[in-house]
């Protein structure tokens, strides 16, 4: 670890203090055994700072602990907040490999400007997250360990205790890893959508283009009203005619035709851009699908899974990588979506993409596109 982190670099120059109090062998091989998502933290992390004088600096990986804040910081009071997540993933020959992180690099500038905080150089983002996995690489899964991973949290956070309100002045960026585990134990099992009526997610001019923590909160009324429904996830509809559908909570949402078509909302401005939607896209052409991406209405999905239109559906994200949608249901009704009498109700389009981003990520299939960094 020690000469590993010596050759730690990037634009930003990072301090390395490595802690002297790692995680035991026994205790790490314990979490990579059952890694679960997002509970247990590897030993180290990034953080940098900024401020309106002096722009970024104190650049450093350390030792993963409770953050100092103060009570009156701006992001406790107005959620001025972004945040990021990606995956690595350990080959077979013990190489670890992000998946297209300048894309969630993009993305996070994108944020950035939307919630008035400053930018990250793009490639010092990715060389913050280069610094944090070069330290922490033990913590990556080993390969043949199934769909396990080493999730990537960047985030940015307004500390300037002033309760004015106006973009902080004091900032701070972080990022954090955590292995993960598959998100399904028993490989994906389709997941039950509930069709929100009442809940808006995200309006236009609003923020539902950016990663930022006040879109998650807005949304947990409604995942309890989901639940309530006895169903795992919400799909929200579009602001304005409250007929077009935008996304889930987390996840992109895509349908498949009968004739090979598949179709996903278009980027209305109040849709996350998923970096695994723009891929799912890219691999369904190569697979020879047609890949339409316009609105879609409720009505057109409810109609289309009735006529036999529609035979799949399916929510795309880096958690849930891509998970079949099998229900959809709402305040008056319920559908079946799919045959889940064959193949634990994973429809054959959804199951081959899947196996195509997959077999990308895990290096098991060469990578033209260069998505691996
Ligand atoms: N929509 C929302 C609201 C999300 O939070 C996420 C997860 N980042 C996604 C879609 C999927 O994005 P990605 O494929 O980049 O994980």
């Amino acid at each position: 670890v020690e000469n590993r982190a010596a050759t730690v670099s990037g634009a930003w120059d990072f301090e390395v203090e490595l802690r002297s109090d790692p995680a035991t062998t026994e205790a790490r091989t314990a979490v990579l055994d059952k890694p679960g998502f997002g509970q247990a933290f590897t030993d180290h992390m990034v953080l940098a700072s900024w401020t309106s004088d002096l722009g970024w600096h104190d650049q450093k990986v350390t030792a993963y602990a409770p953050l100092r804040v103060s009570p009156a910081a701006a992001v406790l009071h107005y959620a001025q907040e972004i945040f990021e997540g990606l995956k690595v993933f350990r080959h077979e020959d013990g190489s670890v490999w992000a998946f297209r992180p300048e894309v969630n690099a993009a993305r996070f500038s994108r944020s950035a400007q939307r919630l008035a905080l400053p930018e990250v150089p793009q490639e010092d983002f990715v060389a913050a997250l280069r610094a944090l996995v070069t330290v922490d690489e033990v913590w990556v899964p080993p390969a043949g360990s199934g769909e396990t991973s080493l999730y990537l949290r960047p985030y940015m956070i307004a500390t300037e205790a002033a309760l004015s309100v106006r973009p902080a002045r004091e900032v701070l960026f972080g990022v954090i890893a955590s292995p993960a585990g598959p998100y399904f134990n028993t490989g994906p099992k389709p997941v039950s959508i509930w069709l929100s009526t009442t809940s808006i997610r995200a309006t236009p001019g609003g923020t539902g283009a950016a990663k930022c923590g006040g879109n998650y909160a807005a949304s947990l009324a409604a995942l309890a009203e989901a639940v309530a429904n006895g169903c795992d996830q919400v799909v929200y509809l579009d602001a304005v005619e409250r007929r077009w559908i935008e996304e889930s909570g987390s996840m992109n949402v895509f349908f498949v035709y009968s004739d090979g078509r598949i179709v996903t909302p278009e980027l209305s401005g109040s849709i996350l851009e998923g970096v695994t939607r723009a891929s799912v896209l890219e691999l369904a052409e190569d697979l020879g699908h047609k890949v339409e991406e316009r609105r879609i209405s409720a009505d057109e999905w409810r109609d289309g899974v009735r006529s036999g239109d529609i035979t799949e559906a399916f929510a795309s994200g880096t958690a849930a990588v891509i998970t079949p949608i099998g229900r959809l249901a709402w305040a008056e009704g319920d559908l079946t979506i799919g045959d889940h009498s064959v193949d634990h109700g994973v429809g054959p389009v959804t199951a081959s993409l899947r196996a195509s981003l997959l077999d990308l990520q895990y290096g098991r299939v060469p990578d033209p596109r260069g998505w691996l960094t």
